[in-house]
């Protein structure tokens, strides 16, 4: 477990001081949890006003007199050449974090906290009653407030750079942009061989609107995999939500959400092990790193590449797949009954165009991306409107995927990202998948991942990700860790290469 090396009195200081921002934040996050669990819809407004003043008190302690001078001694004790790693990367990360608090104004801050709240709850309504009018007018106020957030925080080219920044740092527009255009053609490509494939056409879904599989079968069967994955269930626990997510309410208390749907066993295991890989990420993160600024996940980029990991490399892979089998059989044994392993494992890597991200395979996935990422760097430049979303988004999925959403709901309103309000969240997905690859390819020269994995035997490939990645939380920013793990900054074709081998062998073709 990494320990930490601190002994300048002003970093200690700021430590202390930090410590303060830390427990609000948690508290702040426990109201977060609530809302997207909990939260009856009379409730809404006054949670809206609770969550603003967190905001407001967190940003009155990063706006403090003497946290503010502490910082500015502690940036010339950086320099010195007796700093040591730990000291200066929580100098580095109180810098990066004061950039949004002390450039951007308090009142703005607390704004977006407010319509963040209120925004969730009219985009839940705008998506019942499948209607992008009721949500619209709050999407623009939060894009006006992103834009005026970039402005404050300032950039060289891109105001969305700003906004990128604050998820993975030092990420510009231009920089995702280079990676779609290497990654984009290839997967299209990939895409149009698969689809003229005859085993594309052989391919049908399990989903059987007769067939149902208990929430309670689908809970506990997570729950199995998950301790088979090392989730420490007496530091976190599993509740349900609409949108899954991972937080991080406590140092002994990082929790997950699922959802149980009741046709089709495949979404809340994949969920599961999802946001699970969040969870372990957490978890891992060396003790002596609690409440201080090297607490917790590096950036949004190296948290989905451990969720992805968990839920592709080791979820959606054969050695798996032969592993689970019996077990779901265990747990279904009427509903599966005939599905041998290689049937199953058909059904979790089918490739099929769809219009749900969350529900895309590993190769129309990043299509989904590239187009939030186009549609979010439009808005912020104002080269489209919000009122002329729902339009932009069907051609753009006719473009990339060759399928158009009938309705609003299952297009512009699907994913619950913008209600929270923070653009520049949805590249980090991609990087995610890419980071992933790389990382499982390395693992692969040290571990005999395959055999660990048909055995069911995790405890190794946890191990791995723990002294590798999990430990260090955020004392190495993402390319240094990239470098630091693999020996090189973060490279497409190691994905590219993942994507080509595993499904050149499911469709029989040459990819
Ligand atoms: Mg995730």
């Amino acid at each position: 477990m990494k320990v930490m090396r601190v002994s300048n009195k002003v970093v200690k200081k700021l430590l202390e001081k930090y410590k303060e921002i830390s427990t609000l934040g948690k508290i702040d996050g426990v109201l977060g949890w609530d809302l997207n669990v909990n939260l009856p819809s009379k409730a809404s407004e006054e949670r809206a006003q609770q969550t603003a003043y967190m905001a407001k008190l967190i940003s009155e302690k990063w706006l403090e007199v003497e946290f503010k001078s502490l910082l500015e001694k502690a940036n010339q004790r950086s320099h010195s050449a007796r700093a040591t790693g730990d000291e200066k990367a929580i100098i580095r990360n109180l810098n990066w974090g004061a950039k949004f608090y002390h450039k951007v104004p308090k009142e703005i801050i607390i704004e977006f906290a407010e319509t963040s709240a209120k925004s969730f709850i009219a985009w839940q309504e705008a998506k019942k009653a499948n209607n992008f009018s009721i949500f619209a007018p709050h999407l623009k106020k939060m894009v006006r407030l992103n834009q005026l957030v970039a402005e404050h925080i300032g950039y060289k080219d891109n105001p969305y750079d700003a906004l990128l920044d604050l998820f993975e740092p030092g990420l510009t527009a231009k920089e995702v942009g280079k990676i779609f255009k290497t990654i984009q053609s290839t997967l299209t490509k990939i895409l149009t061989k698969i689809k003229t494939s005859p085993k594309y056409k052989q391919d049908s879904d399990v989903v059987d609107a007769n067939v149902v599989y208990s929430a309670d079968d689908q809970r506990q069967l997570c729950l199995f995999v998950l301790k088979k994955m090392g989730y420490d269930l007496e530091a976190g626990r599993m509740d349900i939500s609409t949108h899954p997510f991972t937080t991080t309410l406590g140092n002994f208390d990082i929790r997950i959400t699922n959802r149980y749907k009741p046709n089709d066993f495949r979404d809340s295991l994949m969920i599961g092990m999802h946001e699970t890989g969040h969870a372990l990420y957490e978890q891992g993160v060396s003790e002596e790193y609690a409440s201080t600024p090297l607490a917790g996940g590096v950036s949004l980029g190296i948290h989905e590449s451990q969720s992805r990991f968990w839920e592709n490399q080791i979820g959606r892979s054969w050695e798996f797949t032969k592993f689970l089998t019996p077990i779901l059989h265990a747990f279904y044994p009427d509903q599966l009954s005939g599905l041998g392993a290689e049937e199953i494992f058909r059904l979790f890597n089918m490739v099929k165009p769809s219009l749900i991200r969350t529900e895309a395979d590993e190769i129309t996935y990043n299509l989904h991306i590239a187009l939030r990422f186009e549609l979010e760097n439009a808005l912020i430049n104002n080269k489209i409107k919000v009122d002329d979303l729902p339009k932009i988004w069907k051609d753009k999925m006719k473009k990339y995927l060759g399928v158009v959403p009938k309705t609003d709901a299952e297009g512009v309103l699907q994913d619950v990202h913008w209600s929270h309000g923070p653009m520049g969240y949805f590249p980090t997905y991609t990087l995610g998948n890419l980071y992933a690859a790389q990382f499982t390819n390395k693992m692969k020269k040290e571990v005999q991942l395959n055999e660990l994995v048909e055995k069911g035997e995790l405890g190794t490939i946890l191990s791995w990700l723990r002294t590798n990645i999990h430990q260090y939380g955020s004392l190495y920013w993402p390319e240094e860790l990239v470098k630091k793990v693999t020996g090189e900054p973060l490279n497409p074709k190691y994905f590219l290469n993942y994507i080509k081998s595993k499904y050149s062998k499911i469709y029989g073709i040459k990819l």
